[in-house]
């Protein structure tokens, strides 16, 4: 041993110090942090550990939020001006030009008539928002036996207790908790699709058929007590990285609209490009009447999220029938300014400040690279005979296994190869920033490739 190594270096003081103490997500409080993250720039995250340092690639992007690397000088700038202006400043009965052009600028590219805007501090806050004036619509409505959610099985909407309650009831991570409130109603989950290189969804028309016929009488079946639907387009996340046809959108619009109850997207991992769409509603050309956004809003920056509705929702609030009523969330940071300035930044770096859906807007030609970039890097890891399936859709990469992946040994194994992911379940999957290159996709994948086969064999 040399003198160096002896040293204890800055990064693992700070595991030392962290173990026991601080909680990570979804983590024992003793086993929470292999790494400590000493400098980012870029695509790159500096880890430590035990052995030494590595300069790893995000293949997470901050889980779904860091689009346009770390320390991108526009973000950077905008933050530091707003610093110099204020950094936060209470929401009740106060505005701001940051929240004003943020809320100015997501209706702008929301798809529809999604037209009025809630700040929310979390992608969960914003759920527990969303679900709450669905909730109040009908109320104001004189509805008031519509209290109950129909949700899709496989789905993930966040931590707190509401939103708990629309995630997938036995693999939603929330099993230990009682279900809070009333029981929600699960719809089942759609076929798997496939977007095929050539733009066309592939998937099972018979089983679709089925799962169209059983929805529909699930919904009829308990329409009385529904208030509303709630799915994340086309890709669920958190609940397995699955991949569904569009087409099951336009279905769960359809029984809304039969039943009266109100349409909850849930763009929050989706949103802003990342499977290929703005919004991956527009895949199947569907408006929601209340939509989520968070994530990726801020660039990975700061956390934030909003909720959009339509007119429709916000007027049954507003005394379209009767006395108008508040809608009843105000969370203490609220429209904070730091955030809502490094959003309005992010957002101008997606759009390049002209039309969100024109041809060449930055965020398409990203996403269309990161797509054709996953494509190959991740062609290799089907020939593995632990691999069940690799699956591409924007800028989202999957690879899964036939069984659990070793968690601590495939991370490792990726950080050793220059790639930095969290897999869960059977999945390795990444979400890397848009702003990745054609060179950095490629070490990204074969970093993937060569960390599966190590652990798991070829
Ligand atoms: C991450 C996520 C959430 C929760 O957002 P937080 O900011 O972690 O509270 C909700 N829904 C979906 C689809 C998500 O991916």
């Amino acid at each position: 041993m040399n003198a160096a190594t002896s040293l204890v270096s800055q990064g693992q003081d700070l595991l030392a110090r962290d173990a026991g103490l601080l909680w990570h997500p979804y983590a024992s409080l003793d086993a929470g942090a292999r790494y400590a993250v000493t400098g980012a720039k870029g695509v790159r995250l500096t880890l430590e550990d035990a052995h030494g340092t590595h300069e790893v690639i995000d293949g997470m992007g901050s889980w779904w939020s860091m689009v346009h690397g770390y320390r991108h000088p526009v973000l950077d700038a905008a933050a530091h001006a707003q610093i110099d202006s204020f950094s936060h400043v209470m929401f009740g009965g106060l505005t701001h030009a940051p929240a004003v052009e943020l809320a100015e600028r997501l209706v702008a590219m929301a798809p529809g008539d999604l037209s009025h805007v809630f700040l929310a501090d979390s992608g969960s806050i914003s759920v527990e928002v969303a679900l709450k004036l669905v909730l109040q619509y009908h109320h104001a409505r004189g509805h008031t036996g519509r209290q109950r959610f129909a949700a899709l099985r496989g789905g993930y909407h966040g931590d707190t207790f509401a939103a708990m309650g629309v995630c997938d009831p036995v693999d939603g991570m929330h099993a230990a908790f009682a279900r809070p409130g009333a029981e929600q109603l699960f719809l089942p989950r759609p076929p798997a699709a496939r977007l095929t290189v050539e733009g066309s969804w592939e998937f099972d028309a018979a089983e679709f058929t089925v799962w169209e016929t059983e929805a529909r009488a699930l919904a009829a079946a308990h329409a009385p007590e529904l208030a509303g639907i709630i799915a994340e387009p086309v890709l669920q996340g958190a609940g397995g990285m699955y991949v569904y046809a569009p087409a099951a959108l336009r279905v769960l619009r359809e029984i809304a609209d039969e039943h009266d109850l109100l349409l909850v997207l849930d763009e929050i991992a989706t949103g802003f490009g990342r499977t290929g769409t703005l919004f991956a509603s527009e895949w199947a050309g569907v408006v929601p009447d209340v939509m989520c956004v968070g994530k990726a809003l801020t660039g990975g920056y700061l956390t934030l999220a909003a909720m959009l509705c339509t007119p429709k929702v916000a007027g049954a609030l507003d005394g379209a029938y009767g006395s108008g009523s508040a809608l009843l969330h105000g969370p203490t940071f609220m429209g904070n300014p730091l955030a809502c300035a490094v959003a309005n930044a992010s957002l101008g770096l997606l759009t390049g400040g002209g039309d969100p859906r024109a041809a060449d807007a930055p965020w398409r030609e990203q996403i269309a690279a990161l797509e054709t970039g996953l494509r190959e890097a991740l062609d290799p890891a089907a020939a593995l005979s632990s691999v069940k399936d690799v699956r591409v859709l924007g800028g989202v990469g999957v690879i899964q296994l036939h069984e659990p992946v070793a968690l601590a040994e495939v991370t490792a194994a990726a950080v050793r190869q220059g790639a930095w992911v969290r897999p869960f379940r059977d999945l390795l999957y990444v979400m890397p920033p848009y702003i990745s290159s054609r060179d950095e996709i490629r070490l990204l994948g074969a970093a993937l490739v060569a960390a599966v086969e190590h652990v798991h064999g070829s």
